[in-house]
């Protein structure tokens, strides 16, 4: 049976009583098999599985952004109950950010690029609100996605600086069949703009191949990604990133583990994606 709460009173009330450990899945809703899947592993790895689902206004810069983001409550729900989770929390924006609510919790370097230069604030808002779901519901673990990749990275950081107890678990990237990174923003493409999507997947391949090959520049191997980008009239490249894995500072070089990001607009519909070296 899946329970189904909002306020924080009810959320704390049924938390007391469930079996440790706790596996915690936040989304923002429109689920679909990225979603499924860090749902899949929680269940494997916990005796309670809480899904949160919370379209979250302080990580959005731009409020229309934020209106548009596609929400679907009753199919949510009904994915969850398939997928046997235990507990679904679906606060309002004043369960999460109380009347008087005035901190913001700002990861430092690791969330500066990429995301962080693109998205002013995001990582801010990001941050935020994890801070509040892994103090809210205590879990043990925390399942989040490598297809955002950054943002790991910046959860992991506060997680170890302000030592909270939950520990953040990455799950790989779920692609559609033609390599598409699965995101709930894919149901606002255009017809052309999803034809185009794969453009994302093929450009990081393309560097990939590149880095098999022996390239070590990250001038060239951006370039490898480019050249893909470029032959797709409808993308509207915002960065292509050759990067440390660790630091995500951008490498002359690549000589040990690395990360290639993109983030691309497709009819004003922004999406990203990464592959990690090797
Ligand atoms: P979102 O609802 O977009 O905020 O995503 C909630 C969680 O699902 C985040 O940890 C994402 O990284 C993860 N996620 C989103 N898309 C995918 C995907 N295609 N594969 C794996 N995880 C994903």
């Amino acid at each position: 049976m899946t329970q189904v709460l909002r306020a924080r009173a009810e959320l704390r009330d049924a938390l007391a009583a469930v079996q440790r450990p706790v596996g915690l899945v936040p989304t923002m809703g429109w689920l679909h098999e990225g979603h499924a899947s860090l749902i899949e592993r929680a269940r494997l790895e916990s005796s309670t599985v809480v899904v949160s689902i919370f379209v979250n206004p302080r990580q959005f810069g731009d409020a229309g952004d934020f209106t548009r983001y596609p929400r679907d409550e009753a199919r949510d729900l009904a994915i969850c109950r398939d997928a046997g989770v235990d507990v679904v929390w679906t606060p309002s924006v004043q369960d999460v950010y109380p009347p008087g609510f005035d901190t913001t919790v700002s990861v430092g370097a690791i969330a500066a690029p990429l995301e962080g230069a693109a998205r002013p604030g995001h990582f801010d808002g990001v941050a935020t609100v994890v801070a509040i779901l892994f103090a809210l519901i205590g879990a043990d673990r925390a399942y989040f996605g490598a297809k955002d990749a950054q943002q790991v990275r910046v959860i992991r950081r506060m997680a170890a600086d302000l030592a909270l107890p939950t520990t953040v678990v990455t799950c790989p990237t779920v692609r559609e069949a033609d390599g598409l990174a699965m995101s709930s923003r894919n149901a606002r493409l255009s017809p052309a703009a999803r034809a185009a999507a794969p453009v994302l997947h093929r450009a990081l391949l393309a560097g990939r191949e590149a880095w098999e090959r022996g390239e070590r520049s990250g001038d060239r191997l951006r370039t490898a990604m480019r050249t893909v980008l470029a032959e797709e009239p409808l993308a509207n490249v915002d960065y292509v990133s050759v990067a440390d894995d660790a630091t995500l500072a951008e490498l002359d070089t690549v000589t040990g583990p690395a990360l290639l990001s993109l983030a691309v607009g497709l009819d004003g519909v922004r999406l990203i994606d990464n592959e990690p070296l090797p």
